[in-house]
């Protein structure tokens, strides 16, 4: 069925798009001729998604058998959906784990993202086996019921987010279902006098209620999702584009970067590569890998970033 794009295609054009394309008057002609025949029980030919071929949701590139945009390259990596493998993990139950970013990647990420999925009555535990990790978990479809002793029983949805400290006793439990994003890092303390003695601590709160910025030189929309306070190791960044806007910055740093697309859709560079990208996509990039970002489309684009900070590269480390 041809549906607005394609009209918009065909506009001024009474005909259908299979004569558009010239491949209806060869069927015409071939017609003419009589030599057109049909066996007994053949099926007759559908070739409507040849004259569809044009902006048709009908042909993906996912469909193709074989075919992802996934890439793994030494200083970058793309997870596209089409790639995720979710499988149970110690601690989450009734859920599955898909994982974007882990230290495993060539140049060793310093930090884990993932995509949890808990099932109705899902839980998670976070602190008897991994007291070294601190962990942002978002929520991005359905609710959680946090269970620590700052926010017992308080219930996240959409956007919200919660982050606990290293060490911290915190657990989840999704009573209809949900979908998080889960970011974790092996916490790297300052030195005592570079935080004045402070460590991060548990709250919760959500992307609305952060603060708005546009960085200087830039037009697109920043919230941070954790303090700038030095005893944080990392930070996760929201990032709005309107359509067009693009980063007029064209970084290569030494911080990391995980990367998942939340909305919309554009052009996104690490190295040489450049991935038209969309919601979904997920990014992976080492340090000083040079990087830019340009959103294109119909509709706001969001990103959300992990990127570590307050930590000086000198002394090493993760
Ligand atoms: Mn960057």
């Amino acid at each position: 069925a041809a549906g607005p794009a394609q009209a918009e295609i065909f506009a001024g054009n009474a005909s259908t798009g299979l004569v558009a394309s010239g491949l209806g008057k060869q069927v015409a002609e071939a017609g003419g001729r009589g030599v057109v025949g049909k066996a007994a029980g053949e099926a007759a030919g559908d070739y409507a998604p040849l004259s569809a071929v044009y902006r048709s949701p009908g042909i993906l590139f996912t469909d193709l058998p074989g075919f992802t945009r996934s890439v793994s390259r030494r200083d970058h990596a793309l997870v596209a959906p089409e790639s995720h493998s979710w499988q149970p993990q110690a601690g989450w139950q009734h859920s599955l784990v898909t994982h974007l970013v882990t230290p495993a990647f060539p140049m060793g990420a310093q930090f884990a993202m993932s995509l949890a999925r808990m099932s109705p009555g899902g839980t998670f535990t976070g602190a008897s086996t991994d007291a070294g990790l601190e962990r942002l978990v978002l929520v991005i479809e359905g609710s959680v019921r946090l269970s620590c002793q700052e926010a017992e029983g308080h219930l996240l949805g959409p956007d919200q987010y919660a982050f606990s400290p290293a060490g911290h006793v915190f657990g989840l439990t999704a009573p209809a279902g949900a979908l998080l994003l889960v970011f974790e890092r092996r916490y790297r303390a300052p030195g005592a006098a570079e935080a004045n003695g402070k460590a991060p601590a548990f709250f919760h709160s959500s992307i609305l209620e952060r603060e708005t910025v546009v960085p200087a030189g830039e037009v697109y929309r920043l919230r941070r999702l954790l303090p700038l306070s030095p005893e944080h190791d990392f930070n996760i960044h929201v990032m709005d584009f309107a359509p067009g806007e693009y980063l007029h910055g064209k970084e290569a740093h030494y911080n990391q970067h995980g990367v998942l697309m939340l909305e919309g859709q554009g052009i996104m560079r690490f190295g040489d590569s450049w991935y038209p990208a969309h919601a979904g996509d997920a990014f992976w990039a080492a340090p000083f890998v040079p990087q830019w970002f340009g959103a294109l489309g119909a509709t706001r684009t969001r990103f959300i970033a992990f990127r570590d900070a307050n930590r000086d590269p000198a002394m090493g480390g993760a």
